[in-house]
């Protein structure tokens, strides 16, 4: 199957169900990582358009790379964390930024962002270290949001 096609399916299975059921979705909270976005995406979160005018009292900041965007740490949860499931209110259409998170996948590495708490504990992890190592690379936690 190679790497590639592997670890896209430990995402959707494993890591999925780890998301949704275990974690507490500190990814969701701009304190522990940031969110980069389109316009699009940006208008998809707010459920409108927002003024470039606005953006800085509505949390919204320009991020390095051009047309992206993040949300301030200040805003704490994003705006389509519902608190009371602690879930996402538009997974399936969540951010790239969202679906990314938390891994890079290097050539002899894969990275897993600050901000996560998958941990060593748990089953999905020790499924990850396995299909890494398969592969010959190693598992990297990198701090940085
Ligand atoms: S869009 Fe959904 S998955 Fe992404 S940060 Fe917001 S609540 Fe979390
Ligand atoms: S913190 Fe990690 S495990 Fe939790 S929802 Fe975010 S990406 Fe998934």
């Amino acid at each position: 199957m190679g790497f590639e096609a592997d670890f896209a399916k430990w995402k959707n299975s494993e890591f999925g169900t780890y998301c949704m059921t275990k974690c507490k979705a500190t990814c969701c909270d701009m304190r522990n990582a940031s969110l980069h976005i389109n316009e699009l995406e940006l208008k998809a979160l707010f459920g409108k358009e927002i003024e470039p005018a606005e953006h800085k009292a509505a949390g919204i900041r320009e991020a390095k790379e051009r047309g992206l965007y993040y949300l301030d740490a200040d805003m704490g949860f994003c705006p389509k964390f519902d608190t009371t499931t602690r879930k996402c209110l538009d997974y399936a259409r969540r951010p790239k930024s969202c679906r990314e998170f938390p891994f890079l996948a290097e050539n002899d590495a894969v990275v897993i962002k600050s901000g996560c708490s998958l941990g060593k504990g748990d089953p999905a992890y020790r499924k990850l270290v396995e299909l890494a190592s398969r592969y010959g690379k190693v598992i990297v936690k990198r701090a940085g949001r």
